[in-house]
């Protein structure tokens, strides 16, 4: 058995980096930076107030009770027309640009106006409230690497500095197929005996769309080697990757394995993870090629472990795994020592620290388990049992939202 390790180092040098493009800033959430991006100016590029208030000068309100002239009010877009001489103040808006003069703003709360004078209740240090221009991001400075995953406040930075193209890796096109002679399409109203739905299609077009792939889909392939030659062609020559379900476990008729050990450049082994245990992968006339299993479970946890990172790395991700974080059992959790186990479990409280239980058991065609689970407890091979209470590693996949308001 390999580890999922030596596996994932495996694909990841397998893969190849996919080109660039420029990209609109409201497609670019989500898509991955191809080329350092460089400030062309300053960040604020003037300095300005952020407060409403008064612009003073530091010198003129050294102790509290200073009384000074206002001889001016200046909006956010606008300019003084005046500059603060010594006793005067400009009365000011957040985002305004400093009057000439003025070193300082004291916010409208510490101040009252009157007769076109302001009295100043406190002694504020010289620089109080200005933004200093290049403060939030400095000209000619790098602003971002490229890998980063570009996301709402990325794309707001870009849009500050005028970047409204950013150039970006482009998007893997992958093509994916169910193997099985069981399999019927979802909206089949009634099956034969022994036929079920194909569940696995839906869920990686999915995952894949979740990943940022152009999904090409090639449908369900029976157990056939012809049909299935005929699929893998079609999507070799179109797709950057290939990925299919069923059809890699030891009792499988040869059908599929065969084709693909004979024809193509893929390996059959298994894997020290459950579910997952066995995987196929390799290439397909130069195209990378996943043969996950058929067992929905085992489906989402070899794409995330395997098949996420590896259209991330072709995309020159620099993060390509779910974070981990420690929490701890609600209950007991067991595993077969020798693999690492990816239990399902469920978020149930976050103070003081995430708290999981499971949503189900252990076998890898509980998908509605699954559904309802918000991370894994990874238990690391060689783990047989994690008490109740006690620290469990968890890989979060689902933590968009886990708690109801309160
Ligand atoms: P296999 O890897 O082909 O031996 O399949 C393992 C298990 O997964 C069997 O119970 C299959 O019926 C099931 N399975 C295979 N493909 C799918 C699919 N596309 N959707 C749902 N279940 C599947
Ligand atoms: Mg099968």
């Amino acid at each position: 058995m390999r580890t999922i390790d030596e596996v994932r180092l495996q694909v990841l040098s397998t893969v190849r980096l996919l080109g660039s493009e420029p990209v609109g800033l409201s497609g670019a959430e989500g898509r991955i930076l191809a080329e350092p991006v460089i400030a062309p100016h300053d960040v604020p590029s003037f300095p300005n107030s952020a407060m409403d208030g008064f612009a003073v000068r530091a010198d003129d309100v050294a102790s509290p009770g200073a009384i000074l002239e206002v001889v001016e009010e200046v909006a956010a877009g606008q300019i003084a027309r005046s500059r603060v001489d010594s006793g005067q103040a400009i009365k000011i808006m957040t985002g305004a640009p400093m009057p000439e003069g003025a070193d300082t703003v004291v916010r409208v709360e510490d101040t009252s106006e009157g007769n076109g004078k302001v009295e100043i209740a406190t002694a504020p240090e010289a620089g109080t409230s200005v933004r200093a221009p290049g403060g939030d991001v400095k000209a000619g400075t790098t602003v971002f690497q490229p890998g980063f995953r570009l996301t709402s406040a990325h794309i707001g930075t870009l849009a500050t500095i005028g970047m409204v193209g950013p150039i970006v890796a482009k998007l893997p096109r992958v093509a994916v197929m169910s193997t099985g002679d069981e399999l019927v399409p979802p909206n089949s109203a009634e099956m034969a005996p022994g036929m079920i739905r194909d569940s696995n299609r839906p869920m990686l077009i999915s995952l894949l769309e979740g990943a940022g792939a152009g999904v090409i889909d090639m449908g369900t392939i029976p157990d056939d080697a012809g049909l299935l030659r005929a699929a893998l062609g079609e999507a070799a020559a179109e797709a950057d990757a290939i990925v299919t379900s069923g059809g890699v476990s030891m009792g499988e008729f040869d059908v599929i394995k065969s084709v693909l050990r004979e024809e193509a450049d893929v390996e059959f082994f298994t894997v020290a993870m459950k579910p997952g245990k066995p995987q196929g992968f390799g290439s397909v006339g130069g195209t990378p090629f996943f043969g996950l299993p058929g067992n929905p479970v085992s489906v989402l946890v070899s794409f995330e472990q395997f098949v996420r990172p590896a259209l991330l790395a072709m995309q020159g991700a620099t993060a390509l795994l779910r974070p981990r974080t420690v929490g701890l059992a609600g209950e007991d959790l067991e595993s077969d020592p020798a693999k690492e186990e990816f239990i399902r479990v469920r978020i149930v409280d976050d103070h003081p620290a995430l708290r999981v239980v499971q949503t189900g058991g252990h076998g890898s065609h509980l998908l509605s388990a699954m559904a309802n689970a918000d991370a894994f407890a990874v238990l690391e091979v060689g783990v047989s049992s994690v008490v109740k209470d006690d620290p469990v590693l968890l890989e979060l996949f689902n933590a968009a939202a886990t708690r109801a308001a309160s």
